[in-house]
């Protein structure tokens, strides 16, 4: 067959991960799938691979329901949600961004809220305080698609479905009224089972080595293109341009499981390996790298990221002519783990986007040429960390 372009490469992958294998929950068949091909790739490129599995909390719905006047509306659980006993029934109030300032009365309510400003799973730990028995949360940019949100791991405080903008907008308007009543009913369980990380590497000559992780699972319900298959087939372009260098450090390419489950696989690599960590010099991490242009992540739900290894790709993307800009970002990433743990880390994202952690984040919406671009970057990069005249642990 014909040599395949990495825009082809890119394409086919996003094509087959998203789209057929589908979502991709932490420790589900369809994950395993994906770690199959992940492996089998990283293999035919000479690379050494290892898994390392590890114990976590998973969440699985079994069936659901939202209510108004008697008919079903589209909705969808939030990861770690309870399950309801029996149905929820109680009045809906709107609580915006579900910001401290904005919840007030809400108890015995079922509180409406947006994404944004602060993660989902804080805006329904502070409203379950103030009493409230549930959670509706939406997307306000999310037309068509349902945005897929998490509550606290391993399980929130109170039942949480996630609905459209249409059907939360139309909730909104009619709680304004006082017109709004609705059931909720949640049957899911957690349960305790196996993560499995894939580390993938091109040995150096150094007992040194720099880190690269893309998260492979997906939320439940969402096809998880750009979050995070993005990210997982421009790693593996990256991996191929760089296999058959002779490097002085070690690159490891960090296929994470679970980082959905909030960056449980990464979390359990930096423990388990905290000796070594003293050896890692960077861990430079991609999440949602297929929409908007390209950029830098100076501060996230952890802090701020390292602003040395920012500051070294930003001038290795200048040499190459790519524009990077840099953005606050309200949520977590497996770069979190790292760098709570003493490594310099950044996180290379696009921004901004059209379909995050929803049920329409499909293959067709990413742009290949820009995955293609971040893969070139990516390559500079984790070649100028091989190299300690180029980039020495700060
Ligand atoms: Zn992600």
């Amino acid at each position: 067959m014909a040599q395949l372009s990495s825009l082809d490469r890119l394409r086919d992958d996003a094509l087959y991960l998203s789209n057929v294998i589908g979502p991709r929950p932490a420790a589900s068949k369809a994950d395993e799938r994906a770690l199959r091909l992940y492996k089998d790739r990283f293999e035919s490129l000479g690379l050494e691979c290892r898994v390392e599995e590890f114990a976590f909390t998973g969440f699985e719905a079994e069936d659901w329901r939202l209510t108004a006047e008697g008919s079903e509306l589209p909705s969808l659980p939030c990861v770690a949600s309870p399950s309801t006993k029996g149905s929820l029934t109680a009045p809906v109030v709107d609580i915006g961004y579900g910001t401290d300032e904005e919840i007030g009365d809400v108890k015995g309510k079922i509180v409406l809220a947006r994404i944004g400003k602060n993660h989902e799973s804080f805006k329904a730990e502070k409203a379950a305080e103030k009493g409230a028995l549930g959670m509706l949360v939406f997307a306000e940019e999310e037309k068509w698609g349902i945005y897929t949100g998490r509550l606290r791991y391993p399980v929130g405080s109170i039942p949480a479905l996630c609905v459209s903008s249409t059907t939360g907008l139309r909730l909104s308007k009619a709680a304004l009224h006082g017109e709004a009543k609705v059931s909720i009913k949640i049957n899911a369980k957690v349960r305790d089972t196996t993560g499995k990380n894939l580390l993938a590497q091109i040995k150096g000559r150094s007992s040194e080595y720099a880190v690269m992780t893309a998260h492979r699972d997906s939320r439940p319900l969402s096809p998880g293109a750009n979050d995070n298959v993005s990210s997982g087939a421009t790693m593996m372009e990256i991996a191929r341009s760089l296999a058959d260098k002779k490097l002085d450090r070690t690159l490891v390419f960090f296929s994470t499981d679970a980082e959905e489950y909030g960056l449980r696989g990464s979390l359990y690599h930096v423990d388990a390996h905290r000796d070594e960590l003293t050896r890692c010099v960077a861990n430079v991490n991609l999440d949602s790298v297929g929409q908007g242009t390209v950029h830098l992540v100076d501060k996230d739900r952890a802090g701020p990221l390292s602003p040395a290894l920012n500051g070294f790709v930003t001038k290795v993307a200048r040499g190459m002519g790519i524009r990077v800009k840099s953005r606050s970002w309200q949520n977590g990433s497996d770069c979190d783990s790292f760098m709570t743990a003493g490594v310099p880390a950044c996180w290379i994202r696009g921004w901004p986007t059209t379909s995050f952690n929803s049920t329409m984040d499909t293959f067709d919406k990413l742009d290949y040429k820009l995955m293609a671009k971040m893969a070139r970057l990516g390559a500079r990069v984790m070649e100028g960390l091989a190299d300690p005249r180029k980039w020495k642990r700060t």
